[in-house]
């Protein structure tokens, strides 16, 4: 028998976690370019943040690696990275980055409704996605993966989650991976993935499932109580999410991500966040779909 229990709330109540900073002290700082509103087309998107002098940003607050908060309320991350070298060739400094949690379920409502001018936020280009929002990329591409406790041996793999209660994430793929193709697994879902670490460590989830490089983070922070249960089963290619049909930001965006693949700051930003734990990839090749 398959239960979808969503919002956990006595679990979700229990799972309050502190996570520690990670790679935050030696990031680069990212000096911002020096252009304005007048080098970019009249009206754009770039040219109207450009004459602002300031962004908003979607990301994660809770995943270390990619995108979580210190104590300063500043997020650090791989995604924070990115997000800082797209505002700096609009020649916004980091200091003029407004940082927006985005959780998985609302991404695609904050960029319609115009609360955020980007996301960049382990946020997988998908079909369905496309229909409401556009996304530059790819920057990443990770694969969902499942993460058990550091003593269980008896998952390996997707099929192995029959009979097992798995904890995910509101309006992720990889939730709706489970949904569709492993209906054998008992899902539970919340809001964000740190709602799932004590939920795992006490026993009442088997296992928690997104992005690989999520889980990683996780695992990193608490080697002891978790582990990563056998490989990847899918590709999340990492997008940045802007709003539906502004084609020209879109290009401007692929074409900060490809420069920035050539000339080393990619690398710069990967090695200084998520590789402090994980080797460092090839960049992907971006979709100018
Ligand atoms: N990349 C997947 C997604 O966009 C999972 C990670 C997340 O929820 O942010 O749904």
């Amino acid at each position: 028998m398959r239960q979808r229990t969503t919002g956990w709330i006595a679990l979700a109540a229990a799972a309050t976690l502190t996570l520690s900073a990670c790679g935050g002290d030696d990031t680069p700082s990212v000096e911002p370019s020096d252009v304005e509103a007048a080098d970019f087309p009249e009206g754009s998107t770039m040219a109207q943040l450009a004459e602002a002098g300031s962004i908003t940003i979607g990301t994660k607050f809770d995943q270390p690696l990619f995108g979580l908060v210190g104590p300063d309320n500043v997020p650090i991350g791989f995604d924070v990275e990115i997000g800082k070298m797209i505002a700096a060739e609009l020649g916004i400094g980091e200091d003029d980055i407004e940082w927006t949690e985005t959780v998985s379920a609302n991404r695609e409502p904050f960029i319609q409704e115009g609360q955020v001018d980007i996301v960049v936020a382990t946020y997988t280009i998908n079909d369905e996605r496309k229909q409401v929002i556009d996304f530059a990329g790819p920057y990443y591409v990770a694969g969902q993966a499942l993460m058990v406790r550091a003593d269980d041996d008896s998952i390996t793999g997707p099929d192995d989650l029959a009979g097992k209660t798995v904890c995910s994430v509101d309006g992720s793929t990889p939730a709706g991976n489970i949904e569709a193709n492993y209906p054998d697994a008992e899902l539970v879902t919340f809001a964000a993935y740190t709602d799932c670490l004590d939920p795992l460590r006490n026993g009442q989830v088997d296992a928690v499932t997104t992005d690989n490089v999520i889980l990683a983070g996780y695992v990193s922070e608490s080697p002891e109580d978790f582990q990563i249960a056998g490989e990847q089963f899918t590709e999340e290619p990492y997008g940045i999410g802007l709003a539906l049909g502004d084609d020209e930001f879109r290009t401007f965006i692929n074409d900060v991500l490809e420069a920035s693949f050539e000339d080393g700051r990619w690398q710069a930003a990967w090695e200084s966040t998520a590789g402090e734990v994980l080797d460092t990839p090839e960049p992907p090749a971006v979709d100018r779909y």
